[in-house]
């Protein structure tokens, strides 16, 4: 009897869950989340419609696995991070920071457009799949915003993006694993230097025990020099973790970053 129910399980599951989908759809028809086109419930592009889902794709290229610029997969040396050390491994990125991914980035710092936020984290995440497919991460861990700014915001991409790889990939996402514990100048305004300078002990690991000898998948919604990325890699790492990966939306081809 067990058994019937057990194997019979996942089906309901399965069956309620379309249920539940159409009569949802009936009450919200769905949309697009980028440009709230109405959307046939069947599109395969879903949650974008077929017009914005074609126009992120177009964009998507191949990047360093080490910085995340664009670079095709057959030229041998990454002019950009060749004789750079990083506090972390391999990076996963989406796109270019350009054109539609640099609007879809920028939208998805709105609580208005939290939709948007969670349809680019399910693209993030299958990339995060396939990227990560050999060496899956332990725990999944957002940078983190300052808290005063957390509360103005209402919505941090990091978090959001960070929840949907976790549950992809069917690993714990430690959202309050890192915390800011100072506000920081936007590094958008600063040159390189002061990048480093601006971020240098603004992190700290919150939950160690979490992180301890652990492989961390560390996210972010924009990767520019990498400053942040590598200030919270090495706060990680003070607190034993093993290793450390990076996803992002995006990453800026800047020659200067
Ligand atoms: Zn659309
Ligand atoms: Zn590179």
């Amino acid at each position: 009897m067990a058994r019937m129910y057990g194997d019979d399980l996942p089906r309901v599951q399965r069956r309620i869950a379309r249920w539940l989908g159409s009569a949802m759809d009936l009450v919200y028809p769905p949309q697009c989340v980028a440009c709230r086109a109405a959307l046939d419930a069947e599109l395969p592009s879903r949650p974008f419609c077929a017009l914005c889902r074609r126009q992120l794709e177009a964009l998507r290229c191949p990047a360093c696995p080490r910085c995340g610029v664009t670079r095709a997969a057959s030229t041998p040396a990454c002019p950009t991070c060749a004789g750079q050390r990083f506090r972390f491994g391999q990076v996963a990125r989406l796109a270019p920071y350009e054109g539609a991914w640099r609007e879809v980035v920028l939208r998805m710092k709105h609580v208005a457009n939290e939709p948007l936020a969670w349809g680019v984290a399910g693209l993030l995440a299958e990339a995060c799949q396939e990227a990560f497919a050999e060496s899956p991460p332990d725990v999944v861990v957002p940078i983190p915003m300052f808290w005063r700014r957390r509360i103005v915001r209402r919505i941090s991409s990091a978090d959001v993006l960070a929840t949907a790889i976790s549950r992809r990939l069917a690993k714990p996402c430690a959202l309050r694993g890192l915390i800011r514990q100072r506000h920081t100048q936007p590094q958008g305004d600063l040159s390189p230097r002061e990048r480093r300078a601006n971020v240098r002990g603004a992190f700290r690991a919150r939950t160690p025990r979490e992180l301890w000898q652990r492989r961390v998948l560390l996210v972010d919604d924009v990767l520019t020099t990498g400053a942040t990325l590598n200030e919270t890699a090495k706060v990680l790492r003070q607190a034993g973790a093993t290793e450390i990966q990076v996803a992002v939306v995006a990453r800026t081809d800047d020659p200067r970053a």
